[in-house]
């Protein structure tokens, strides 16, 4: 039984619980590399402030309790893994967790049917194979059979048996490897390759997916919740793209919350040719409460786009996607430009098809809020998706100038 398990065995882990189950949490958090307050390093030595007795800093926390402190270092972590930020500690939580402990090296790695290993130790390897070319996948951070064999590819190309078993000589073989070729050209050129063959292709598949739903309102503010804003903006999108012939596929209704990895398999089966994740943000410390009188002022307000990229690789045709969309956002809606990032969350690493997450506008704002409480401006906003859409599969000699493309409107109703 994994640390995981154990934490998990019982159930959620929330704040109020305590136990030894909280204390394998800190110390999960804390291999994961988790700023935890108030529990002690890795040695044993405590932070400064730390008292004997095991409080934190500000006095209130057993290592043993889940308070505010240990939800907000869980909070942090669910964020930076684009897993749901609630503080409760539930199955995929548990889950990454489990997966953030391992360093590539650690740990002999291997193809075992029915028990793929996972891990963040199998997302850097995932990652060197696809800089290196032998892996035409994003990393979903599963040792199947396709990673096996692009392992067995460098150990060919190695000269070392292709047992496709990562242990040190193969690690070592990579760390050689790093040193001597750039990374993500191989992957950037397949990245364009199957963009160019889409184009040469009429009735592309678009994979939506407007996070959160079922229990999960996502952010709140201003007496919007961003599940029901971000569903309506799926369907206005629909509405625009199926009038001019490209399929659109929703990853849930009203009802459904799927995850990340729910969205990337439908995308996966429907044979996507891109993923538009949509959601709109909020201030984090308001997380969570739909009382409106709760919400400082605050200046954050616009649109963010997102494209997949990390230390060592990025997603090319995604980034040119990410462009597009908020381009087209920027000029047909006026919010405030929060510029394209790249990030390394998971609706965007697990997708292999160019992908983008876009969030529009800040619920906690009130000049955003009302703009989005506004059929009118989420009509604007579908049609800046579509048109981006559109422009992404035109060919270069073909493209229009941000904000000019017509969209069909989408039948009234
Ligand atoms: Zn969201």
């Amino acid at each position: 039984m994994s640390q995981a398990d154990h934490v998990l065995r019982r159930g959620a882990l929330r704040r109020g619980d305590s136990g030894p189950r909280v204390s394998a949490l800190r110390d999960l958090l804390l291999r994961a590399g988790v700023d935890v307050p108030g529990a002690p390093r890795p040695g044993g030595a405590g932070p400064d402030g730390t008292g004997p007795d095991g409080t934190g800093p500000d006095g209130t926390e057993e290592l043993d309790t889940f308070g505010t402190a240990l939800e907000q270092a869980v909070r942090a972590f669910q964020q930076a893994r684009g897993l749901r930020a609630d503080g409760v500690v539930g199955r995929q939580t548990s889950r990454a967790l489990d997966g953030a402990r391992w360093r590539l090296g650690d740990r002999v790695l291997r193809y075992v049917p029915g028990h793929l290993l996972h891990g963040d130790d199998v997302v850097a390897l995932q990652s060197r194979l696809l800089s290196l070319g032998l892996l035409d996948d994003r990393r979903d951070g599963r040792y199947g059979p396709r990673t096996e064999a692009g392992v067995q590819e460098l150990q060919r190309s190695c000269g070392t048996a292709a047992d496709g078993v990562v242990g040190p000589a193969t690690v070592d073989a990579l760390r050689r490897l790093d040193r001597s070729v750039g990374g993500g050209d191989a992957s950037a050129l397949r990245d364009a390759e199957r963009t160019a063959q889409a184009r040469r292709r009429t009735g592309h598949v678009v994979l939506v997916h407007p996070a959160h739903g079922g229990d999960d309102p996502g952010a709140l503010g201003h007496g919007l919740r961003e599940a029901d804003v971000v569903l309506d903006l799926a369907q206005r999108l629909e509405g625009r793209l199926a009038a001019s012939g490209t399929a659109v596929v929703l990853s849930r209704g009203a009802t459904q919350e799927p995850s990340a990895e729910d969205a990337a398999d439908l995308a996966d089966a429907v044979g996507a040719d891109v993923v538009l994740a949509l959601h709109c943000d909020a201030l984090t410390p308001v997380r969570g409460s739909a009382d409106p009188a709760r919400l400082p002022a605050s200046p954050a307000r616009g649109v963010a786009t997102f494209s997949w990229g990390s230390a060592t690789s990025r997603s090319v045709e995604g980034a040119r996607l990410a462009g597009l969309v908020h381009r087209e956002v920027l000029a047909r809606t006026g919010l405030a430009d929060l510029r394209t990032h790249t990030w390394d969350t998971d609706v965007l690493r697990l997708t292999r098809m160019p992908a983008v997450r876009v969030e529009l506008g800040y619920l906690t704002s009130p000049e955003d809020a009302a703009e989005l409480a506004d059929p009118a401006f989420r009509d604007r906003c579908a049609e800046a998706l579509a048109a981006a859409v559109h422009r992404f599969f035109l060919e270069a000699d073909q493209d229009v100038p941000t904000g000019l493309l017509p969209v069909v409107a989408a039948p009234s109703g």
